[in-house]
């Protein structure tokens, strides 16, 4: 009898996990959102009618970087903190839908403490200390710190900042590859990670692994359409979509916007001597020297042909006329090859300041005067910059 009654709790106990599991693989399911995918994650770690531990955090690795790096976290700041969460939950009858539906339509993270200070961490992967983080995404096992053996560990970084006497460390994987790393723990409860608690967690990771790396593909596919092949730089349809939300943005919090013109001096001249592939080479040199002497907020565009904008959010109009200026002057010193087919032996842009709103507040009204000064500056011998201040 006693046999059956135990059976019966463990298929009962089966069915909830793979509700759980169910529930958690759906959600992920209906977004590429990362922030959303990372929330669903953590949700399903700690929610009571999820996994159910105390806090839970995500780290991802950066591959181009080598690091570790602390994406969110979810859990109380105190035990007292955690009561008052956990009866909240439980008194609205909370499940996993609602929290997830919760998150989605807020726009906005919880800002605990400890969400802030996994934020904060960065863990160097070459780094001979980086631990039982850097541990789990080399070897790609979980890892299971238990009250007896968290003394080996009581040096490392993870046990120093988490404070715990149990804890579980588990790799995210994606094609083999580990991309991040779960940390789950107990703190408050105290209660014992079980065996079924690590079956479950391993099968919420491989499904977080695989979530995460379509999220990855799908914003590299965005970044790739919105991007111009030979240059590198946000093409016209991008340009014209961060030109119109950023119009939207200044008129929002009534601040400066710039966007400057460019056009490349003379370059049939050099097409016509060296062949358009030696072009070619010059388009992406001058958009390489143009990004670099932009700022993080600036957009570099590339119009058409050999014409290029940028946007300058928040910048007023003599802020923009000394980027244009120092951009300008950049690539007239810039030593390009076979520079001497040029009327001037030297290859130099002309460029149309226009600032929102006095010059216009629509995307084509900005285009029109930066255009119209742009061609005003080649008017007046090229190699220089018009603005409001030479004509208006
Ligand atoms: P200016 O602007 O000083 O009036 O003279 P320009 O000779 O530069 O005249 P315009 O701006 O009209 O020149 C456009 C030329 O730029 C035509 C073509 O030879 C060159 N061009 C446009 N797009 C490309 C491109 O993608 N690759 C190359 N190699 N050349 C291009
Ligand atoms: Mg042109
Ligand atoms: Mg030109």
């Amino acid at each position: 009898m006693e046999e059956i009654e135990k059976l019966k709790e463990e298929i009962n106990r089966t069915r909830a996990e793979l509700a759980i599991l169910y529930e958690i693989s759906n959600a992920l399911r209906t977004t590429l959102n990362l922030d959303e995918i990372l929330y669903i994650i953590l949700t399903g770690v700690t929610a009571h009618v999820g996994l159910g531990f105390n806090r839970a955090m995500i780290f991802l690795v950066n591959d181009r970087e080598n690091f570790l790096e602390g994406k969110m976290g979810i859990g109380p700041d105190t035990a007292e903190d955690a009561n008052k969460i956990w009866t909240k939950i439980q008194q609205e009858q909370m499940d996993l839908d609602d929290l997830i539906s919760a998150f989605k339509s807020s726009q906005s993270r919880i800002e605990s403490k400890f969400d802030q200070q996994v934020r904060s961490l960065r863990i160097d992967l070459r780094d001979k200390n980086s631990g039982l983080l850097g541990l789990t995404v080399q070897d790609g096992m979980l890892l299971h710190i238990t009250k007896e053996t968290i003394k080996n560990y009581a040096s490392d970084p993870l046990v120093q900042i988490l404070k715990t006497d149990e804890m579980v460390v588990v790799p995210l994987k994606a094609k083999d590859k580990v991309n991040g790393v779960i940390v789950a723990d107990n703190i408050f409860t105290r209660k014992p990670i079980t065996k079924e608690d690590l079956r479950m967690l391993v099968m919420l990771s491989n499904q977080a692994g695989l979530a995460i790396e379509n999220s990855y593909l799908y914003e590299q596919t965005v970044i790739k359409a919105h991007t111009d092949s030979l240059s590198g730089l946000w093409n016209h349809g991008y340009f014209q979509y961060l030109l119109q939300n950023e119009i939207k943005k200044a008129k929002n919090d009534n601040l400066p916007l710039n966007i400057i013109m460019i056009d490349i001096d003379d370059f049939k001249t050099y097409n016509d001597s060296m062949g358009h592939q030696a072009g070619d080479i010059i388009l992406k040199e001058i958009s390489k020297i143009l990004r670099d002497h932009s700022r993080k907020i600036d957009y570099v565009c590339r119009y058409g042909g050999e014409e290029f904008v940028i946007i300058l959010p928040q910048t007023g109009k003599k802020d923009a006329i000394s980027i244009a200026e120092r951009l300008r002057e950049k690539i007239e010193m810039h030593p390009f090859v076979y520079a001497e087919v040029m009327p001037q032996h030297k290859i130099t842009i002309s460029v149309g300041v226009a600032s929102f709103p006095e010059d216009g507040t629509t995307n084509s009204e900005l285009i029109a005067s930066a255009d119209r000064r742009l061609y005003e500056a080649k008017k007046r011998g090229k190699n220089q910059i018009c603005s409001s201040d030479i004509i208006p």
